[in-house]
């Protein structure tokens, strides 16, 4: 007898995240880490900050220890915090949340993402339209969920979607069109016209919009639009972010969702019983890090930008067809004129051959769209400049 339910173990199986032998798949991200481990290789792999964020928001955090924020904080969490996010999303977007009621934080925007799709999806004739490639913890959570997924492909060079397929994408049987803008892998930030494509479709077919925007504040060439903030979205979407990109905190783990208190409710009764709460020091530091002056925000864009650009440069040395990224952490090459043209078994050899770890785009797509995205590598900028500088010159110098 498996210890493992037979539907759940084929709905795990068929979401590829239990292997033919019965062991747990492990993520991309942390597969990668650990060939960067195994070779000493640069890992521009799993997307982490190799340096700490502002002092303090750091600081914060070891005074909320020392001051005895030690024990469960609200389930909702604590109401500096659901302050400061209410503050946060009107001085940036002029979007008006109750931090009593339309707010929660969660463990990392991940459970954010899980907790609204749990909540929301009705049965099994749910769908969820994604853009892939998609970040990896959508199909899983839409496969828990037991819901469907349909895909709208991103291509090079833009990685925008195409408006027709979208508008096919979406019926009456979507339940939510799951957006990630800024978008992880590709860098892409989504034009207006498709923000209000997509505000128009859940409208038409009463479907809800999800919006994962955890980087927000790392977009570069425009200040970000949350899709909330765009007539008629208010009332049907919910807005999901986290410190661990702001911050460079990736390990804190503090997200948040915030939308219509009825579906903030029905997240939240989800929520309380994944996690019930986390990160209870943690919380009044990213409190702290919300209130940061303007030009903190600024400049951890125009930082990380021109991380992007030295990258960029030792990826087209090296041969590479670079897609500049529009916000985010990573940059997509293309490695086909190297001979990459299987990025998934180029990135294997990459370790060995040039002292570097990335990741094919193949893990961020379903099975049947593998061959669509078979030459493209995502590479991690938010690393310091000297250890992109290495990279660089190792890349330059493999092929
Ligand atoms: N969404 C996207 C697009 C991401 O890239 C990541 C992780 N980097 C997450 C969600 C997860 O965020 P968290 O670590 O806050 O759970
Ligand atoms: N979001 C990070 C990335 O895209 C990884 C997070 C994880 O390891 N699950 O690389």
């Amino acid at each position: 007898m498996s210890v493992i339910p037979g539907a759940w173990r084929r709905t795990a199986a068929g979401a590829g995240l239990l292997a033919s032998d019965g062991t747990v798949v492990p993520t991309i991200f942390a597969e990668m880490s650990a060939a960067a481990a195994r070779t000493g290789a640069i890992n521009l792999g799993q997307g982490f900050p190799d340096e700490d964020g502002p002092a303090e928001v750091l600081d914060a955090a070891r005074s909320a220890i020392a001051s005895g924020a030690n024990q469960y904080p609200p389930g909702r969490g604590i109401p500096d915090l659901l302050s400061a996010i209410s503050e946060h999303q009107k001085r940036f977007y002029g979007l008006e949340v109750d931090p009593g009621s339309e707010v929660i934080v969660t463990a990392g925007a991940t459970e954010a993402l899980t907790a609204s799709i749990l909540a929301l999806i009705d049965g099994p004739d749910d769908e969820v339209v994604v853009f892939e490639p998609y970040y990896d913890s959508y199909a899983a959570a839409v496969a828990l969920a037991g819901a469907k997924l349909r895909t709208v492909p991103l291509r090079a060079p833009d990685f925008q979607p195409d408006l027709e397929r979208l508008a096919a994408a979406v019926t009456d049987r979507t339940r939510i069109i799951l957006v990630n803008d800024p978008h992880n892998p590709t860098g892409a930030v989504f034009d207006r016209e498709v923000l209000t494509e997509i505000v128009r479709l859940a409208d038409a077919h009463d479907a809800l919009i999800v919006t994962d925007e955890v980087y927000e504040h790392l977009a570069f060439h425009a200040p970000h639009t949350p899709i909330a903030t765009l007539p008629g979205a208010g009332p049907r979407t919910l807005t999901i972010s986290s410190a661990g990109k702001t911050f460079s905190t990736t390990g804190w783990k503090i997200g948040w969702v915030h939308g219509p208190a009825a579906l903030i409710t029905a997240v939240l009764t989800v929520k309380q019983y994944l996690t019930y709460v986390n990160g209870s020091p943690l919380q009044p530091a990213v409190a702290v890090g919300l209130r940061l002056g303007d030009e903190y925000f600024t400049g951890a864009a125009s930082a990380l930008a021109a991380k992007h650009e030295i990258l960029g440069a030792g990826l087209a040395a090296a041969g590479f067809s670079v897609f500049a990224p529009q916000g985010g952490y990573f940059t997509v090459a293309d490695a086909t004129a190297m001979g990459g043209s299987d990025a998934a078994a180029f990135c294997r050899t990459l370790p060995e051959r040039a002292g570097v770890v990335a990741i094919p785009l193949t893990a961020f797509v379903s099975d049947e769209h593998r061959e669509d995205v078979s030459g493209l590598v995502r590479f991690a900028a938010c690393k310091r400049v000297d250890v992109l500088e290495e990279a660089a010159r190792r890349l330059a110098t493999s092929f």
